[in-house]
């Protein structure tokens, strides 16, 4: 197995299994403007693809599984700020609404195995904590207008995060048995994204350490799924207000666009982005260019 090196200064712990080819994947949901947030996983993504090999690919996918709150608008200016900023993907984008059949092929996988039922909880009952599993043994009819959940079994999932080092996951306790569908028809960010990252043979995810917990019932997804071998993950850094504050919207400040009606540059707020998450002036310019095609 190959391995590279990332840069002398950056946040990253350990040197990068390079599988051959890597592919890894940029993908915003087009409910909002692009944010320094998103920048920052820019860079992370491209940098890391493109310090890889000529046959690194960087996957560009809208993920807009959420119907009511996806809009166009948002996906043009999305699409028009990341060529602004010089993060230009390989291939063709996709999208997730357009994907609907291929997520009903992989529901009926599970469906076929036995691992799906319907259930008829409303969030509001379900609340932010883990799903107790209420109607597992109820045998509801998935038709009635119910969502779809997944069973997942009581198994530790333990994976090696390339900043942060090895982790380990119990997601039946964590989360309980993952929606796979919601009451309304949208296929849940989990299931659409475990089947893309499958089916476009992603290999390593770079993603913001706030979807840490998420990644051990992706594991999980993606083998019931069928997938031999999951992706790599790699959780990076989010941008702070403070050592404690999690950078936001409502802090201003933070909205490429924005920034761009005020007049800064793309290296500018590469710049904000990076700093904003602790890495040096040397490192923005390194990855400025690492970021820029010819
Ligand atoms: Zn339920």
């Amino acid at each position: 197995m190959i391995f590279w090196s990332f840069f002398a200064s950056a946040a990253l712990t350990a040197p990068i299994p390079n599988p051959e080819p890597l592919i890894t994947r940029f993908a915003p949901a087009p409910t909002g403007f692009l944010h320094l947030g998103h920048v920052l996983n820019a860079i992370y993504v491209w940098d890391i693809a493109r310090a890889s090999g000529p046959d690194a690919r960087v996957l560009l996918r809208i993920e807009d599984h959420d119907r009511a709150r996806s809009r166009p608008e948002y996906e043009a200016a999305l699409l028009e700020d990341l060529q602004w900023l010089g993060f230009a993907a390989d291939g063709e984008l996709t999208r997730q609404s357009e994907r609907g059949a291929l997520y009903e092929r992989a529901l009926e996988h599970l469906r076929g195995r036995g691992l799906t039922y319907a259930c008829e909880c409303s969030r509001m009952e379900i609340g932010s904590g883990r799903y107790p599993g209420t109607c597992r043994d109820k045998h509801l009819d998935e038709s009635g207008g119910a969502g779809i959940r997944v069973r997942l079994g009581p198994m530790r999932e333990r994976f090696d995060d390339l900043r942060l080092g090895p982790q380990e996951q119990v997601p039946s306790d964590q989360c309980g048995d993952l929606l796979v569908r919601d009451r309304h028809g949208n296929w849940t960010y989990q299931f659409a994204a475990v089947v893309d990252d499958w089916l476009q043979n992603v290999n390593l995810v770079i993603r913001g350490e706030d979807l840490l917990d998420s990644t051990g019932r992706q594991i999980q997804l993606a083998r019931l799924l069928g997938r031999a071998q999951p992706p790599m993950f790699l959780h990076h850094e989010l941008l702070m207000k403070s050592p404690t504050q999690k950078l936001s919207k409502s802090d201003g400040d933070t909205g490429v666009r924005d920034l761009r009606e005020r007049g800064w540059t793309a290296e500018a707020v590469i710049d904000r982005a990076t700093s904003l998450a602790g890495l040096s002036r040397d490192d923005v310019r390194f990855r400025t260019r690492m970021t820029r095609r010819p």
